[in-house]
């Protein structure tokens, strides 16, 4: 039967925030991508469904909408900082992500200083907004709320530049020829997914299901699905 004592009601609910392409998104009715299809794998050896719960990833990363237990996991594309690590805790690594730069296509922006005096996208309680905050000098930071908002801006010209994780803007590039990728800051990040404080029951079960599925080629299956090669 299931596994449900790590779960609290029958089913893995997984906290994320939409839009996240590719690691999750809307498509019709249903909520894909890379880390739904991860979280699945854990949901499929516990023997549950998984129901994903779309909410601010301000509650998501500050552990709030873990501690209160509006879900048993969090994935959503989360690096994992010593910050977060103090509200919530992560699983081992599941990807390898920098910051990087979206602009117009045929602009000149390709550092931080280039946006002197520019506005530069940062969505909202992220890694990039940190980042620009303490690297971009100058420039004047315009928050967004997630990041199809952020990306449109920058589309339409409303910023000179968007600052947001490698892999969500090369994926967005590839739909939208009118913008670029213009660089990659080597911030050295890595995605976990999360667990209220102190489940290390579940967060020891993620664990094993990462390990086992990165042994036996399912990681690598999900990964060419959504990232190609
Ligand atoms: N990886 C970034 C962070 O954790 C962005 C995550 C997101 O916007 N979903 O802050």
């Amino acid at each position: 039967g299931p596994d449900i004592s790590l779960v609290k009601s029958g089913k893995l609910t997984t906290c994320t925030h939409l839009p996240y392409p590719p690691f999750q998104s809307r498509q019709g009715k249903k909520i894909v991508g890379f880390d739904v299809d991860l979280v699945d794998l854990v949901a499929s050896e516990l023997k549950v469904k998984q129901e994903i719960v779309d909410t601010p990833f301000e509650g998501i990363q500050s552990g709030e909408d873990l501690n209160t237990s509006t879900c048993d996991v969090a994935a959503a594309g989360m690096t994992i900082t010593a910050v977060r690590e103090k509200n919530l805790d992560f699983s081992r690594p599941y990807f390898e992500a920098t910051q990087a730069l979206l602009t117009r296509k045929g602009k000149p922006y390709r550092t931080l200083a280039d946006l002197k005096g520019k506005r530069l996208a940062v969505q909202q309680g992220t890694t990039g907004e940190t980042y620009a905050q303490k690297r971009a000098v100058g420039a004047t930071l315009v928050q967004f709320e997630d990041l199809g908002l952020l990306v449109s801006a920058v589309k339409t010209g409303q910023v000179a530049a968007g600052i947001n994780d490698n892999g969500v803007l090369y994926d967005f590039v590839k739909d939208n020829p009118d913008t670029d990728v213009t660089a990659e800051f080597s911030t050295g990040e890595k995605y976990g997914i999360a667990v209220r404080t102190g489940n290390d029951a579940l967060r020891k079960k993620i664990n094993q299901v990462l390990a086992d599925a990165k042994k036996d080629g399912r990681y690598d299956r999900i990964y060419r699905k959504w990232f190609g090669t």
